[in-house]
């Protein structure tokens, strides 16, 4: 496996492959990421990763700092789950002196693009930038974020970026919280109280799965399960269509179904796609 810093050294090495799966990563690499990894390399027989925290994407007082980073460890992870290089470039490579295009992709009506003001334009603009360096055939994103994936299902659509958007599900611990790199940031009690998460989609989920269709209704189930667990802080419960994010009131068939919750400084969020498909 090879390490490219450069976007020369990306550009040099890309005509070796034909296909090519592609998983953009902020590193500090979990079982997630991996199985990511796996999926692309599946699907294209080749698959880069890259390990780069965009600073772009964060806002003042929000965790850029503290992100953790551990490149050494990613690469043998990486390497392990079959990547066939890593782009792991310093923030001057892709954000020179000069640097100054955004990519605005709308969707503003997002909870997570509310809470988080910008960050999605600094996502949006980093994997245009990534795709162009990558080009890759093929390019893996978690359901986890299914907010970033709307966006950049949008960009390639908007664009006509020559790649496959492919989103793999979210991958779990045993008590059914979503992996995260921020998840180290957790206490133990932090940890413990951080599975009411996951616990609370399950409960809206039981209730869509058997014939309730109204977000209020929904959202009753999912601050009940919340409202037990003292350490969890609810920063918002939303309904929104998938593709659009555009807020939903009314009952409806399919309904994405996102939270966000701080648990003491970390904030953690979490999805579920609630689609009664046939039913
Ligand atoms: P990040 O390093 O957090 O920016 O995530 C890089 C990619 O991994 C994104 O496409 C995320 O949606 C995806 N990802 C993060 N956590 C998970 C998870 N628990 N399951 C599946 N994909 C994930």
């Amino acid at each position: 496996m090879q390490l490219c810093r450069t976007v020369a050294q990306v550009r040099a090495l890309r005509p070796r492959f034909e296909r090519l799966g592609f998983v953009p990563t902020m590193g500090s690499l979990h079982d997630g990421h991996l199985g990511l990894i796996r999926r692309a390399k599946a699907t294209c027989g080749a698959v880069a990763v890259s390990v780069f925290v965009n600073p772009i994407q964060f806002a003042p007082g929000e965790d850029l700092e503290r992100y953790p980073r551990d490149l050494e460890r990613d690469l043998e992870l990486a390497q392990g789950a079959g990547a066939d290089f890593v782009f792991a470039p310093e923030p001057s490579e892709l954000y020179p002196a000069g640097f100054s295009s955004r990519v605005d992709v709308g969707l503003t009506h997002g909870a997570e693009n509310a809470a988080r003001p910008g960050h999605f334009s600094g996502v949006a603009t980093v994997v245009a930038k990534l795709f162009n360096i990558v080009q890759p055939t093929v390019a893996v994103f978690g359901q986890k974020d299914a907010e970033q994936c709307a966006v950049i299902r949008r960009l390639a659509a908007d664009l006509d970026l020559p790649v496959k958007i492919d989103i793999a599900p979210t991958a779990r611990e045993p008590d059914g919280l979503a992996m995260s790199s921020r998840n180290s940031y957790l206490s133990p009690v932090e940890r413990a109280a951080a599975a009411a998460v996951s616990r609370a989609l399950g409960a809206a989920q039981a209730r869509f799965h058997s014939g309730e269709r109204d977000p209020d209704v929904l959202r009753i189930a999912v601050a009940a399960v919340l409202g037990a667990e003292p350490l969890a802080q609810t920063q918002y419960v939303a309904f929104a269509d998938p593709d659009s994010l555009a807020p939903l009131s009314t009952p409806a068939r399919r309904m994405l179904l996102s939270l966000a919750v701080r648990f003491g400084r970390t904030r953690l969020i979490d999805n579920v796609l609630l689609d009664a498909g046939g039913i």
